[in-house]
């Protein structure tokens, strides 16, 4: 069993960590760093990014004949780690979601006409992408289905998405739309243009965390034409599509909130060792001691559930149930850490003087997005009863 980093991702990371805490770290203190939605703004944004690929670290999960950095899942867990220490960390080396997943199963799955087209401008950071697949609730307490009909020329999209990450400002999108009622093969995957005419963002849903760019949109589609060119994949291979993108699109969440959570320790343990309380430092009381070596062990638990499902998807199984596991334990591990911190800051960790809060806010929707803890929990008791004791069997190589 390895449980080692190469050389060559230990210098990647040091590099990182070097670029975290000169560049990003200051500029986090920095109010006029800030767009309006607590992101960093586009302007320093593509400053920073002329840096990030002078240094050779860019789009980590592309193929490094576009352009990308071409590196397995298990470098990736190391180094998007070590990049989200900063709030604004990943969205540099363009590596952020959603344009991380996007890239990722466009280069798995699309055509090469396609990858030139739709994903290339992506890769390059001249565009950003956007992955259309949750609904709303309708009226009647119905799920609202997105509702395509083949035309004449190609598909023909009706209905209603929401919570799509990144539409405000997207230019190339990823849609899943049901195409039949069947269970399995019902839902097919398109790519779109945002100046294809038949849609539009009735609204840019307002949230309680700071905001990817391009927020998080209610959408309408009302006659949206795609050419059947534009259908990625097999009709009815949508959900195979959505399965293929959100195991590891999971994962990289897993991998960047570990880093988050990590920061959070690093700004509580500076100031328990300095701050006196009660005769002695605050690092001195047990019950600080306590709380800190709970949330370290819980970061652990879940990089280590990480790695392992990394691994796993790096010798092409889907990691179904290590995916679910590490996106349980890591999304806890980032609550345990930012509540841990701010707690321990006391007032400061109240204020906006640290981006505890910051990243206290944020952590809220790692139990929501991309599947909800309770159904993660529900796929790995769904493995219970079809595996029974095998659930924890180990691989024989
Ligand atoms: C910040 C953010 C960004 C997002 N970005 C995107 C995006 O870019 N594209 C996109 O398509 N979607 C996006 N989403 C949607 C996201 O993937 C869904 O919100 C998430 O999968 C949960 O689905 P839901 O909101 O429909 O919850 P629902 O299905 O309505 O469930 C509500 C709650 O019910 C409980 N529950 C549900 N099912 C079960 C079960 N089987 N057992 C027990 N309890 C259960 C859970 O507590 C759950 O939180 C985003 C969401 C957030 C919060």
């Amino acid at each position: 069993m390895q449980f080692t980093i190469s050389p060559e991702t230990e210098a990647k990371r040091l590099a990182i960590r070097g670029f975290v805490n000169e560049r990003l770290i200051p500029l986090e203190r920095d109010r006029s760093s800030y767009d309006a939605h607590e992101n960093i703004n586009h302007t320093l944004l593509s400053e920073l990014r002329q840096e990030t690929r002078a240094m050779g670290i860019w789009a980590l999960q592309s193929p490094t004949s576009r352009g990308g950095g071409g590196l397995p899942m298990v470098e990736q867990a190391v180094l998007y780690e070590e990049m989200n220490r900063s709030i604004f960390g990943p969205v540099c080396f363009n590596c952020a979601a959603p344009d991380d997943g996007n890239m990722r199963v466009m280069a798995q799955v699309a055509t090469k006409a396609q990858q030139d087209w739709w994903l290339q401008p992506v890769i390059d950071g001249k565009m950003n992408s956007s992955f259309i697949m949750t609904e709303p609730m309708d009226e009647d307490g119905r799920g609202c289905g997105s509702d395509p009909s083949l035309t004449n020329t190609g598909w023909k999209i009706n209905g209603r998405k929401w919570f799509i990450t990144g539409a405000e400002t997207a230019e190339h999108f990823i849609l899943i739309a049901r195409t039949s009622a069947d269970d399995r093969k019902g839902l097919t995957a398109f790519l779109f243009h945002r100046d294809q005419p038949g849609w539009r963002i009735l609204r840019r849903i307002e949230i309680m965390g700071p905001e990817e760019h391009g927020g998080h949109c209610e959408i309408e589609f009302d006659g949206l034409e795609i050419p059947d060119e534009n259908r990625l994949m097999e009709v009815g291979d949508g959900l195979k599509l959505t399965q293929i993108r959100l195991g590891p699109a999971r994962l990289t969440h897993c991998m960047r909130w570990t880093g988050l959570a990590r920061r959070c320790l690093e700004i509580a343990m500076e100031y328990v060792q300095q701050r006196r309380s009660f005769g002695g430092r605050l690092i001195d009381h047990e019950s600080v001691q306590t709380l800190i070596g709970q949330a370290a062990m819980e970061i652990e638990i879940g990089r280590q559930l990480t790695m392992k499902a990394a691994w796993l998807l790096d010798q092409g199984d889907f990691a179904r149930k290590e995916v679910s596991m590490a996106k349980i334990v890591v999304a806890d591990a980032l609550h345990k850490a930012a509540d841990t911190a701010l707690q321990l800051l006391g007032a400061r960790g109240y204020s906006k003087d640290t981006p505890v809060e910051w990243i206290y806010r944020y952590a809220r929707q790692a139990r929501l997005v991309d599947g909800a803890s309770e159904v993660h929990r529900m796929v790995l008791s769904n493995f219970m009863t079809r595996e029974g004791g095998d659930f924890w069997k180990w691989r024989v190589g």
